[in-house]
């Protein structure tokens, strides 16, 4: 006798939920129930906005963070802000913790990682070149390197920091404070917001 289970498309489903980050065997389970419980709505509720965001959204052709797909981002786009400073991060999720103290009014530039050479990540990889040419459009523009205080976080930061010396810029680091080794997603508002008064000039 097979032992009895639940149907193979409830069987699919946890399988699906199981693989997002944070979802182990049980909460998919408890996922899947709960949505075979609540009917369609929030079933297609989630369906559709899951279909909008993956396929309709993009990255910022100006500054790599998430837009509507071919579109500039919202801050880009956004003419209310200072136009001649950069914030300069890893990765596009860094911008939010960023945006959220508060008190930053000026543009981003995502890299979409850092220099390291041990995961055969050159400079060539991360999107330099659209910065140099950002700041070479805004003469006298202020570039604030954001990215991590880990080891290649410094390196990334050195290097653009040489790059950008020969550059009508001022080229700022967040200031120490930060937590070392971890990404900005870790550190709390009140560290990020005092990192960002508190910058220093390269
Ligand atoms: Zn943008």
């Amino acid at each position: 006798m097979k032992p009895l289970d639940y149907p193979s498309a409830v069987l699919e489903l946890i399988a699906a939920l199981k693989r997002m980050p944070g979802v182990g065997s049980r909460g998919a389970e408890r996922l899947a129930l709960w949505f075979l419980q609540h009917g369609r709505s929030d079933a297609d509720r989630l369906a559709s906005a899951l279909t909008a965001a993956t396929g309709g959204v993009g990255i910022c052709p100006e500054c790599g963070f998430f837009s509507e797909s071919g579109q500039s981002c919202a801050a880009c786009a956004d003419m209310t802000r200072q136009r001649g400073v950069f914030c300069v991060v890893e990765q596009p999720t860094d911008v939010l913790p960023i945006e959220r103290c508060g008190t930053y009014r000026g543009l981003y530039h995502c890299l979409g990682g850092k220099i390291s050479p041990l995961d055969g990540i050159v400079p060539e990889d991360l999107a330099v070149e659209s910065l140099l040419a950002r700041v070479r459009r805004q003469p006298g523009c202020e570039v604030i390197l954001a990215v991590g205080s880990d080891v290649e976080g410094e390196v990334t930061a050195l290097y653009l920091a040489e790059h950008l010396a020969s550059l009508d810029c001022t080229v700022t680091r967040l200031a120490q404070g930060m937590p070392a080794g971890a990404g900005l997603g870790h550190a709390d508002r009140i560290t990020l917001t005092r990192a960002l008064e508190g910058r220093r000039s390269l």
